[in-house]
């Protein structure tokens, strides 16, 4: 008989009952120290004071009116989000492969408004993800997502990731836009070098096509700067947002210069729930914590103690663990050992981690950790190492 909940997660063993910072605690009184962060969404932790007063205050107030009134958070959270980033507007969503549907829309709108309807091709990268949706997996092509999907939609054509001559080789007339994670999540913790990520903008402003990322997963002070792509010192004409934007509460974001969204006019796209005052009063409280002064430097010193025993355990337990990739708080261990296998014995151990492709399992804890936390997630992994070979 098929699970009353539709059995399309492999989910692991365990209900929550509660969660305090970087702990979450089981039903059965089992306390786990969370490097999952519910796949990069809980940023700020679990139960943060001061989320759990904007909420609460909003919920007594309002939490849903429709798109066909103004909605206050929504603009005061789009002003700030344009204040800080590239972008010049704003559209919110429910979830990451919304956004990621509103910018592929814009990608085309674009071209078709400015009188080059046959520029609705985007380039995409090999292992990439993009959300479940139709069009996101079309996108996206990993067979695993796309197998018994099919029709998929047209108008998306891949490359191998970092291969800047593949890009440039895979340019036609019908190109419209490139479309890429700066640092690939579900395919492996793969981080675009500086020089790629440059070097598409570059082929972007040659050939008059947009650049559309998705920070999805390494948006919102992941890396240890707001976005990504400020390290590579280079500006998207739009990007979405999802995951940590809302800590936790489903909210996405599609972002773009006026120029890129000079198509998205009333009545071409929209969503019923998308950005309700709910979401965007968590939102606005993200950022709030997010924008402090300070909060990205704590982000990166931490990050910087966790990548240097990271270092060092890779060193000690080299069959088991092969490679440290990633960046911040975005960090990947390329494994000896099958990446599911590893997730479960971790988690055995008290320690909730994500399995990503590549034999990849994924640490993505909240921002908000501190030395404590990594000294005990490391030294988790170092116990699950030598337990494994013993
Ligand atoms: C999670 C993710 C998505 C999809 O987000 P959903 O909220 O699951 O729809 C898209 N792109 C990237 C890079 C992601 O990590």
């Amino acid at each position: 008989m098929i699970p009353v909940v539709m059995p399309t997660y492999a989910r692991a063993d365990v209900v929550f009952e509660r969660g305090e910072g970087p702990y979450l605690y089981a039903t059965d009184g089992r306390r786990f120290l969370d490097f999952a962060a519910g796949v990069a969404v809980n940023a700020l932790g679990h139960a943060h004071p001061y989320l759990v007063e904007k909420l609460t205050e909003q919920a007594k107030k309002l939490w849903h009116t429709s798109n066909l009134f103004r909605v206050a958070g929504q603009e005061s959270l789009a002003t700030r989000l344009t204040a800080v980033t590239f972008a010049d507007t704003v559209f919110f969503t429910n979830s990451g492969a919304e956004a990621w549907e509103c910018g592929a829309k814009t990608v085309r709108k674009f071209h078709y408004e400015n009188g080059n309807p046959q520029k609705n091709r985007i380039i995409t990268f090999e292992q990439a993800f993009h959300g479940r949706t139709i069009a996101s997996i079309s996108a996206a092509k990993q067979e695993k997502l796309i197998k018994g999907f099919a029709p998929l939609l047209d108008g998306f054509d891949q490359v191998p990731f970092g291969d800047l001559e593949a890009v440039r080789a895979a340019i036609t007339p019908q190109t419209g836009g490139i479309c890429i994670e700066p640092i690939q999540g579900e395919g492996g913790i793969r981080t675009a070098s500086v020089e790629f990520l440059q070097g598409l903008r570059a082929l972007c402003d040659e050939h008059g096509l947009l650049l559309f990322l998705d920070e999805i997963q390494c948006g919102m002070s992941r890396t240890g700067k707001l976005f990504a792509h400020e390290w590579a010192g280079i500006t998207p004409d739009v990007m979405c947002v999802a995951k940590g934007i809302g800590g936790g509460f489903p909210l996405g974001a599609c972002l773009a210069t006026e120029r890129a969204a000079s198509g998205m006019t009333a009545g071409t796209h929209g969503s019923t729930y998308g950005g309700n005052p709910l979401a965007t009063a968590v939102g606005n409280a993200v950022l709030d914590v997010m924008l402090e002064p300070g909060f990205l430097d704590g982000v990166l010193a931490v990050a910087g103690v966790l990548r240097g025993r990271l270092e060092d355990l890779v060193a000690r337990h080299p069959s088991m663990f092969l490679e440290l990739r990633g960046e911040g708080l975005m960090l990947g261990l390329k494994l000896g050992q099958p990446v599911g296998d590893v997730v479960a014995t971790l988690r055995a151990n008290g320690l909730l981690s994500v399995p990503a492709g590549d034999n990849v399992v994924r640490l993505l804890p909240p921002l908000i950790i501190g030395e404590a936390e990594v000294d005990e997630a490391v030294g988790i992994l170092d116990r699950t190492a030598r337990e494994w070979v013993a």
